[in-house]
Parts: C-alpha cells; structure tokens; sequence
C-alpha cells in the first residue's frame, strides 16, 4: 500500500484540501485563483485514494480559507475535506458544506434570463437533491443541475 503521505511534500502551517475528486484540482485552483497569488502550492493529481479510487490533493503554505471560499469549494468537491495544518500537525479539520444560496459566482445558463442584462449578480438557490445539487437562478427561477451551471 502506498501511503499517500509520502507522495505529496508535507507542509509546516497553511491549508490541506484532501479527497478531491480527481480532475477537480485544476478547477479548484482556478477558481480560487490560488495561481494568481504568491501562495505556495503543492498539488497532486490522480493519486491513490481508499474512497474514491483517484483523488486530488491542494496543499497551500500559510494560508488559511474563508467561510466563502470553503462553501464555493464544496460545489466542486462536496467530498473533500480541509485540514488547517500548524507546525506539521492538523489542528483543525473541517466537512465542507454546500451553502443555501451563492451570489455572483455562476452565470445563469439561461440566455433569456434577464440577469444577463441587467446590472445584477447572479443569485442561486442551492438545492440538494438525490441525484446531486440543483441551482436554481432568482431570476428566471429555472433550476439547473450543477454540471450545467460549474462549467
Ligand atoms: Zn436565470
């Protein structure tokens, strides 16, 4: 068995994000624009996971996430988990959770939707269903599956 602890550079204090679904780690760094700020970054894709077969893994040196970027998070990867990381141990480990509703993150897939014209921010309902999680525009008040809207 390889442990996945050797794989992926421990780091001294800052941010682990575990138990992402492989291929999301890329959207997740875009996203949060984690490439465009001076954080230090290790990632590591597609490496052996118990749950899911093939995870991806963020490490971010010194840096801790907001609430909002945590719940942002969880649209892309409603699995993953964040451990806050101090002096190599983890002192803190938090669940994400999908957040009710999301503002100005998602374009309303709708083109007739009048957000589109208008001078607003998007604004979402979030809502989890059996087969996954629906966001529906405050809009046009159409519901769309998250594969629609997280392009
Ligand atoms: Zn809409």
């Amino acid at each position: 068995m390889i442990d996945n602890k050797l794989l992926v550079e421990a780091i001294c204090k800052g941010t682990v994000i575990d138990h992402i679904p492989a291929g999301q780690g890329v959207k997740i760094l875009d996203r949060l624009h984690l490439l465009d700020s001076d954080a230090r970054i290790t990632v590591g894709f597609n490496l052996p996971s118990k749950l899911h077969g093939k995870k991806d893994i963020i490490k971010v040196t010194d840096r801790l996430f907001t609430e909002e970027e945590a719940n942002e998070l969880a649209i892309f990867a409603p699995t993953a988990t964040i451990n806050v990381i101090d002096d190599y141990q983890v002192v803190g480990k938090f669940a994400m959770t999908i957040p009710d509703y999301l503002t100005g993150v998602f374009i309303c897939p709708n083109s007739n939707c009048i957000s589109h014209n208008e001078p607003v921010s998007s604004h979402f309902q979030l809502i989890q269903k059996s087969d996954g999680i629906q966001l529906r525009c405050h809009y046009c008040e159409k519901s769309f599956s998250k594969d629609i809207v997280v392009a």
